[in-house]
């Protein structure tokens, strides 16, 4: 089913236009400092795939985590077994912390000792958010916004259900996000905790977080950032920003795999005065003594509930250790460029496509992906999986292109949105 026409007899434009996108995207790969890292991953193998689009969703996997997942099974595990969990220079027991302490400094902009790897997303965040509530006794309010990512969303629905909270819904526009304004109108004394994502799932809108983090503060309020769509791809500085809690998952732009755990973060000043809800033996001071009641371990540790999960963070370290190599912010030059390079593209296809970019186009207010809309899209989308260009779509109209900067060549970029083109030329139901 694939079809390599390009529809020049019907579309003149498209040769010159996409030979023009062609000719800058061959420049910028040849000048791309982060291109040996292309080689970094593991390749597709399928006939007729052209581009992978859909890094802000699921990262592909790098030649290091599919070795080190092969050592792990021989090695530590095959043979350490047991052992491997307090024996060694890198005993498991102390992964949780060691990993945190490893996405801390590659992209987090948080000191060691703050941030730990266990469970999900999900189970994550409710833990953050149920703790920080105990430490603002009295106050009966969460402030979050409509546009958050829905598991987001549902935890705080449970919570405010759970503990009698009301929730104070901020509304915000799809096409953008949060502004701080908008929270500062809607915290106030009743406020325990502001959650909210940095970078939009949908469009990429960046939050001001060190403006935002202000405001919940200035009510005394906490706040919990959502880090999922950022960490990896927009430089974070959690203790710089005055950022109270964060939460953020490894399978996206860190390259964990799917399911990966996820990352927590509580500053060091905080650590003291909140519980998490879910008391398991891993986050006990001395949990071998197995002893009656539950004490807290010190510090961020007792964020930790259970086993923690040794064989998803292979990966996880395998992809933070590429990003610490790269440098954040030689990653998000590169991702600027290459949101740019979209946006350029899609901006000169002919209106009578009826393509509209819905992410920010200031790009120092966007993410790591740009969201276009079309009222059709979600049939494009199917098409475009058929002919080996994999983006994700989004209701109600939107496709994303997540453009994971360390995987993704400029020249991905340039062939995916000349066939995205050529698809909707001839109709997405065309063959
Ligand atoms: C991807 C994402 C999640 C995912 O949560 P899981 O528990 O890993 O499924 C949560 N929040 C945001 C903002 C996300 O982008």
């Amino acid at each position: 089913m694939i079809d390599e026409g390009r529809g020049a007899t019907e579309d003149t434009s498209q040769t010159q236009d996409s030979g023009e996108f062609a000719r800058r995207a061959a420049e910028l790969d040849a000048a791309d400092p982060l291109a040996s890292y292309l080689e970094e991953f593991v390749p597709v193998d399928e006939p007729g795939f052209v581009a992978y689009l859909d890094g802000n969703s699921l990262g592909r996997p790098t030649r290091r985590a599919a070795a080190e997942l092969g050592e792990l099974v021989r090695g530590a595990w095959g043979t350490d077994l047991i052992r491997s969990w307090t024996d060694g220079a890198d005993p498991w027991m102390e992964w949780p912390e060691r990993v945190g302490d490893e996405i801390a400094a590659a992209c987090l902009g948080a000191a060691a000792g703050q941030t730990v790897v266990a469970d999900s997303t999900t189970v994550l965040l409710y833990k953050l958010a149920r703790a920080a509530l105990t430490a603002r006794p009295g106050r009966d309010e969460i402030v979050l916004d409509t546009d958050n990512f829905p598991t987001d969303r549902y935890v705080l629905e449970g919570i405010a259900g759970e503990c009698g909270m009301s929730l104070r819904w901020i509304d915000a526009d799809p096409r953008e996000g949060v502004h701080a304004e908008q929270v500062a109108a809607a915290v106030g004394d009743r406020t325990a905790l502001v959650v909210l994502s940095h970078v939009a799932y949908r469009s990429g809108w960046i939050a001001d977080l060190p403006a935002i983090a202000a405001v919940s503060h200035g009510a005394g309020a906490l706040f919990l950032a959502d880090l999922c769509h950022s960490v990896g791809a927009v430089p974070v500085e959690l203790d710089a920003w005055g950022v109270d809690l964060a939460v953020g998952c490894t399978y996206k732009f860190l390259g964990g795999g799917p399911g990966a755990p996820a990352f927590g973060y509580i500053c060091r000043d905080l650590q003291d005065q909140v519980r998490q809800p879910i008391q398991g033996w891993m986050g006990r001071a001395d949990p071998f003594t197995m002893g009656p009641g539950y004490q807290p371990a010190a510090g961020i540790r007792s964020l930790v509930s259970g086993t923690p999960p040794i064989v998803g963070m292979v990966p996880v370290r395998a992809g933070v250790g590429l990003v610490a190599r790269a440098g954040i912010d030689a990653i998000r030059c590169k991702s600027i460029e290459l949101t740019t390079l979209a946006i350029d593209i899609v901006d000169s296809w002919p209106d009578a496509l009826g393509v509209r970019v819905s992410s920010p186009r200031d790009a120092a207010r966007r993410g790591g992906h740009v969201t276009i809309s079309r009222g059709d899209f979600r049939q494009v989308n199917a098409a475009l999986w058929q002919r080996g260009v994999i983006p994700d779509f989004r209701a109600p109209d939107g496709i994303r292109l997540g453009l994971a900067p360390l995987s993704t060549s400029y020249a991905d970029v340039v062939r995916a949105l000349d066939v995205a083109r050529t698809v909707m030329t001839r109709g997405a139901g065309a063959p």
